[in-house]
């Protein structure tokens, strides 16, 4: 069941998006964005950082899976695993300091499924819908069916 879908008109909005979904989070909690690319994954997670105290530029990672801002009182971690087929390739050691405690993670994915991470607090769907319109849709993942199971 959809927390929240909306439409947006350009990337302003869907930063305001990303803040406003940002003051639900949690220390520890990994946000999972997902859509095609130029959905606006990053854009929102950009408001997103903004709003949990982000001061640097926050940009695409683009020669590491990931980047690690200072924020107010939480590190935030924003992934993109987009050219990954899975985080199983990754060094687990790697990956261990974007997540838990004292980091709040956002994790950019293209696919349905991401099983690694089932535990996401928050599913983000963006998708194109003409110009700069785009679809939001925001989910709790425990109101999902079970990813990985029959028929799926
Ligand atoms: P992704 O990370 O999904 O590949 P980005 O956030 O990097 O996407 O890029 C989205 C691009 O689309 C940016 O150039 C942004 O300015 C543009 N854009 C236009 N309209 C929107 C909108 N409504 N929401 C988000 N981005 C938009
Ligand atoms: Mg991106």
């Amino acid at each position: 069941m959809a927390l929240r879908s909306v439409e947006t008109d350009g990337p302003g909005e869907t930063e305001s998006i990303g803040g406003e979904l940002a003051r639900t989070l949690r220390d520890g909690d990994v946000v999972l964005v997902r859509g095609e690319l130029g959905a606006g994954k990053t854009t929102l997670v950009r408001g997103a950082a903004r709003a949990l105290g982000v001061t640097d530029p926050v940009t695409s990672p683009t020669f590491s899976i990931g980047h690690r801002y200072p924020g107010a009182g939480v590190t935030v971690s924003h992934l993109d695993l987009y050219r990954l087929a899975g985080l199983e390739q990754e060094e687990p050691e790697l990956l261990a300091d974007y997540f838990g405690p004292g980091r709040i993670a956002f994790v950019e994915w293209p696919q349905e499924q991401a099983a690694e991470l089932a535990g996401a607090r928050l599913h983000v769907t963006l998708s194109h819908r003409g110009g700069d319109r785009r679809r939001v849709e925001v989910e709790e993942p425990e109101t999902l069916p079970p990813t990985g199971g029959a028929g799926r």
